[in-house]
């Protein structure tokens, strides 16, 4: 059987950042569902932040600013210690990228260029053009090659073995031949990224269904502050594809069908479009929900970058320019970019501390998948990739300390059992009758259900109803199997064993946003509109049982932030 000291499951960039501080100090595996340059850190586009005060109005910028910017955002509901070494280490992890190769826009003077992004108080965020996200990737990609990594591509991992209390290794399906595999190990990394598919309206790759999440939460890993969800401002109507913030932070303005600034009205601040992501979804939702959006395609609004210089569109922003032409037909160096709200980022997840160590003994998570927590309850732009850059290699680093300091021998006939499970597993999902299309029908009712009822606004009826919806499609998922018995790629076998993950994790967003009866940062109650620092100023943490998820609450770490109203 294979064996190795740490598997890292997922090949984005929180995965290979925590691979090549293992490398060459450890027996490593990297077991990934699509080749790593397919993980949708690739499609990130306006920058990553980091306080290197690069440009004359930025000279003031600085660790503190970042970090106090962070806990704001947040809604003061991010780990200080937390967001505080995100934005301090956040700086070497930027220069070591630029370091090995990153092709970062530059100022005049050949220097980093930084933009300004939502809720930053200076202009910091890093780019490369609009495609910072492929950027970082190609260049971790590519020095990982360098690195002596065993790379498993297009293994989706379907079990994580826990027994008395320790991970013993993982259980892989290999898409391609569509055997099950064990993997022995006794440090375990999860880098699976977002869950951005169990919202229809999404801007996230098809990849992002949170399996990692529910397979960590299968086996024992408590979830935290799973209920706060990120919709992004600016998504195009119908596809979901993102337009960067970067646009705004470039100058883009916000229109409404009356032509209107309509940001004016919502905050103070200037320019007003740069308030965080949560205010300016939501007030983006009123406009449309009042009757001054435009009517078709669901709704929409403009994004205008017209007035800007041409030369900034097509330099900066070539890729939105680009994506604009084709999927609307429309042209931004000449009409404004039509825009609606959209799922995009979810701030809570696999609950880690500072080191990304979770509650079991030897599995660790970074990236979106983990919530350390940096972004609380609503996440900055441009702080995602520094955090896969800062926590995927401060999870290599104590992943590595565990494999030297711990003195226990996984057991290869746990981890044999669990194969001959799943195995049976799969075995009885091709003998049951109900195949074909159910599984999709559960799914789009699903991903509906999420849009309608756990989206920007929520109330105690919506969730109840929510979760009800949820709770029958659970029951009709137990009768459904797999009709197509192919071995190579059976997308409809990924399908099944992927919705039962996105099932039981919706449950825990669903039934943590019911919980949570007050207003923070992206979880907006209209129930309860104002933010409740004596009951819920505390992380939600969601534990397995058969029966649905056991809530409990952790303090949050407060430090020199002391929580104070929230306003731009
Ligand atoms: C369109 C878009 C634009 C964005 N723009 C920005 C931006 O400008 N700035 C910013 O800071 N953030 C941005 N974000 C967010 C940011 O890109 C992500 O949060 C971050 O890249 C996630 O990186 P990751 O390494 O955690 O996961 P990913 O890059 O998503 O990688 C996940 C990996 O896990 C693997 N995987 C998943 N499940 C399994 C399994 N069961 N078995 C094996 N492998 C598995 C996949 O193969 C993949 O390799 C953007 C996000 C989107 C969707």
């Amino acid at each position: 059987m294979n064996k190795f000291d740490v598997i890292i499951i997922g090949g984005g960039l929180a995965g290979l950042r925590a691979g090549i501080e293992l490398s060459g100090n450890a027996k490593v595996a990297m077991l990934t569902k699509v080749y790593p340059m397919r993980s949708h850190s690739s499609a990130a586009e306006g920058g990553v932040n980091a306080a290197l005060g690069n440009r004359g109005d930025n000279k003031e910028d600085n660790v503190y600013t970042h970090t106090y910017d962070t806990v704001k955002g947040s809604d003061y509901l991010a780990d200080q210690d937390a967001a505080e070494i995100l934005c301090k280490e956040g700086i070497d992890r930027v220069y070591e990228m630029e370091h090995w190769g990153v092709p970062f826009s530059r100022t005049e003077e050949g220097k980093i260029a930084q933009r300004p992004f939502g809720g930053g108080s200076y202009a910091r965020a890093c780019y490369a053009s609009d495609k910072t996200g492929h950027a970082l990737l190609e260049t971790m990609y590519e020095r990982s090659l360098k690195e002596n990594l065993f790379v498993f591509n297009e293994y989706m991992v379907l079990k994580l073995v826990v027994k008395d209390g320790y991970v013993h290794g993982v259980v892989a399906l290999s898409l391609r031949t569509g055997e099950v595999e064990g993997f022995i190990a006794k440090t375990i990394i999860i880098a699976t990224g977002g869950l951005g598919r169990i919202y229809s309206f999404t801007t996230n790759a098809h990849i992002n269904t949170g399996f990692g999440n529910a397979i960590a939460y299968w086996a024992g890993v408590t979830l935290k502050d799973s209920e706060f969800i990120q919709f992004h401002p600016t998504g195009l109507p119908t596809t979901g594809i993102l337009i960067t913030e970067g646009v705004r932070g470039e100058g883009g303005i916000l229109k409404n069908r009356l032509g209107e600034r309509f940001m004016e009205k919502y905050v103070s601040m200037k320019p007003p479009e740069l308030a965080p992501r949560d205010i300016v979804a939501r007030s983006m939702m009123i406009e449309i929900n009042e009757g001054r959006g435009f009517p078709d395609m669901g709704g929409y609004l403009h994004l205008d970058v017209t007035h800007l210089d041409p030369e900034i569109v097509k330099k900066r922003l070539s890729q939105i320019r680009e994506l604009t032409i084709s999927f609307m037909g429309i042209d931004p160096l000449k009409k404004p970019i039509p825009v609606r709200p959209v799922q995009h980022y979810s701030m809570g997840g696999i609950g880690t501390d500072i080191d990304g160590a979770t509650n079991i003994k030897g599995i660790y998570a970074a990236g979106e998948a983990a919530c350390v927590s940096v972004h609380g309850a609503n996440r900055l732009g441009a702080n995602s990739l520094l955090e896969t850059l800062v926590f995927g290699r401060r999870a290599g680093v104590a992943a590595l300390n565990y494999v030297r300091n711990e003195r226990f021998n996984p057991s290869e006939s746990y981890v044999n059992s669990a194969v001959v499970e799943i195995k049976s597993k799969i075995k009885g999902l091709f003998n049951k009758k109900n195949g074909g299309t159910e599984s999709t029908k559960i799914m789009h009712e699903l991903q509906q259900t999420m849009d309608k009822y756990v989206g920007i606004f929520r109330n105690q009826i919506g969730l109840e109803r929510g979760i009800e919806i949820i709770a029958d499609l659970k029951k009709r998922f137990e009768k459904v199997g797999v009709s197509s018995k192919g071995t190579t790629y059976n997308l409809e076998l990924i399908r099944v064993l992927e919705l039962e993950g996105m099932l039981d994790i919706a449950e825990v967003i669903a039934k943590g946003a019911l919980a949570r009866t007050e207003t923070r940062g992206a979880h907006f109650r209209t129930d309860h509109k104002e933010r409740d620092d004596t009951n819920w100023l505390k992380h939600t943490i969601a534990e397995y049982t058969p029966d649905g998820p056991r809530f409990s609450y952790q303090p949050v770490l407060i430090g020199k932030y002391k929580p104070q109203k929230r306003v731009y």
